[in-house]
């Protein structure tokens, strides 16, 4: 199949996206690279302290007119800017193959699941409805309103870097308040594009802002007394500062971390319908995301059961096409560059000192086309690993799947309970016994039955516990709602 149209045909010259401006930023200038092809895509500023100090003034100064305007009239921009969307979606999708590296079929995926999150966001007027009750006493009623508090700060990962954005902006934006984006200035060029997109919908200027950027960007938000809030989403170690750091200064936070999500095969499992899922868990997006599969647990003491599964799962692992996501053939792309894929790697070379049994090598590149193989990693594959191995503990964020046996359901819970994250967990079974017992017990946020780690649908809170997730509310649908409002309570007398 033939490689896809690029969008990107020259090199973008970035700019910050404040008080309906572009404005070119003072700060150092870094190069984004397409992963694939090793070309110099974009330029991306990192913005200095005044630049995002510049933002939330103009925020702050959009907010009052923001706030008083109808949700109805707020959700209109958000129509608009579905539509939009849609109007661009190959377009965005394209973008975010070349910026990031992931297949087309995944970016168009990554487009749909934003774009979703801006149409669950329309609902508004009925989402943001508060509640009341006459007469709490003769002649006293009481009602709760939910009202908008103020400037927002998102802060985005490089994995999903259109989606995840929008797991809180719309919803910001649609409850009144002014929002300012960072993106990860490994791939910002999508963020881009939906501030040009919110622009021509109709969002006044100050409302939704973009600053590129660092920790400079990020510390000016932690620390502006005009930013009520901030959505991070991004590893851990990183999110647990800026946890700390919005109590110290009492700023609301959700904090969506890193992730080492376990998938348990019990003997009963469906073999033909599981394996297809389980090359998409593992090793879709390159193995880079917070819902990939990580560790693969074969329940039971069934040696045949155990060899022929595991036999069919390396076969089917090793023909996965590698190459340039806009090459509609390939189902896996790049890391998204050469430090990441040494830092995977590293993992593999940890892994074989532990004593893991290498099943399938992925440091022997072997991708369709012809490009340089600097970020470049095949499907790699262990067997015989055990939770407390580092590969078998810690986030690899690659296209690395870890084998383990456990004697029985309770033995495998123990395993992922053992694990210091909790994002997802999925669990392959006929038995419904089984599956009712593991989606009480497992201690994750998102649980998966004969279904591979999949992403909860926009009205559904996204979700995460343990050292996956840091704060009360979710992104996505009504959490995310309740976590851009204040409830006041208002008691009315009737004389
Ligand atoms: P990261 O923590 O390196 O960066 C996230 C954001 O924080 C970026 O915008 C980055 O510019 C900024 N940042 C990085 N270091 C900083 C510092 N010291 N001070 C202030 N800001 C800093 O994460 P990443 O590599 O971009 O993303 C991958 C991670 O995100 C993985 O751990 C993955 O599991 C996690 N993730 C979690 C979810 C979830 O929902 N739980 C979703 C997607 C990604």
């Amino acid at each position: 199949m033939a490689t896809l149209e690029e969008p990107i045909k020259e090199v973008l010259e970035l700019k910050n996206y404040i008080n309906g401006e572009w404005v070119k930023s003072e700060g150092e200038v870094r190069d984004v690279v397409n992963p694939a092809t090793g070309k110099v895509i974009a330029k991306v500023p990192i913005s200095t302290k005044d630049e995002i100090n510049a933002a939330v003034e103009a925020a702050k100064e959009a907010f009052w007119d923001w706030r008083t305007t109808t949700p109805l009239a707020r959700a209109r921009c958000l129509f608009r800017l579905k539509e939009l969307m849609e109007e661009h979606f190959e377009e965005l999708s394209r973008i975010q193959t070349m910026e990031h590296g992931k297949t087309i079929d995944e970016s168009r995926g990554e487009t749909r699941r934003g774009i979703e999150n801006v149409e669950v966001a329309t609902g508004i007027p009925s989402l943001m409805m508060g509640y009341s009750l006459e007469d709490i006493a003769t002649g006293i009623d009481e009602y709760l309103i939910r009202q908008p508090i103020g400037v927002f700060g998102i802060i985005g990962p490089f994995n999903f870097p259109f989606m995840v954005p929008l797991w809180f902006a719309p919803y910001a934006v649609a409850t009144g308040n002014c929002i300012i984006v960072k993106p990860s200035s490994e791939d910002p060029i999508s963020q881009v594009k939906i501030a040009e997109l919110a622009e021509e919908a109709g969002f006044p200027p100050g409302v939704w802002n973009v600053v590129h950027g660092g920790r400079t960007v990020v510390s000016g938000m932690l620390d502006h007394p005009d930013i009520a809030g901030i959505c991070f989403v991004g590893s851990t170690p990183v999110g647990r500062i800026i946890y700390e750091r919005c109590g110290e200064t009492c700023k609301r936070v959700i904090v969506q971390g890193g992730a080492k999500n376990f998938v348990l095969i019990m003997p009963d499992a469906n073999v033909e319908r599981t394996i297809p899922s389980l090359m998409t868990s593992f090793f879709g997006n390159a193995g880079q995301r917070c819902l990939a599969g990580a560790n693969l647990v074969i329940v039971g003491e069934d040696d045949a059961f155990y060899r022929s599964f595991v036999d069919a799962v390396v076969d089917t692992a090793s023909k996965i096409r590698v190459g340039y996501g806009l090459d509609e053939a390939v189902q896996m792309g790049p890391l998204r560059d050469g430090s990441k894929k040494e830092r995977v790697v590293e993992y593999i070379e940890s892994g074989i000192e532990e004593g893991a049994k290498l099943r399938l090598d992925g440091r022997k590149v072997k991708i369709v086309g012809d490009y340089p193989h600097t970020a470049f990693l095949n499907p790699t594959i262990f067997e015989d690993v055990t939770p407390d191995m580092k590969i078998g503990k810690e986030e690899i964020f690659g296209p690395v799947m870890c084998i383990m046996r456990a004697k029985d359901l309770d033995e495998a819970i123990d395993m992922i309970h053992s694990n210091p994250f909790g994002n997802a967990a999925s669990i392959f079974t006929s038995n419904g016994k089984w599956a009712r017992e593991f989606q009480y017990k497992v201690k994750v946020g998102n649980v998966g039955i004969n279904i591979g780690i999949v992403a909860p649908m926009a009205f559904f809170p996204f979700s995460g516990m343990k050292d996956s997730f840091y704060g009360v509310l979710h992104g996505q649908g009504r959490e995310a709602i309740r976590f851009f409002t204040e409830s006041k309570v208002v008691i009315q007398r009737w004389f």
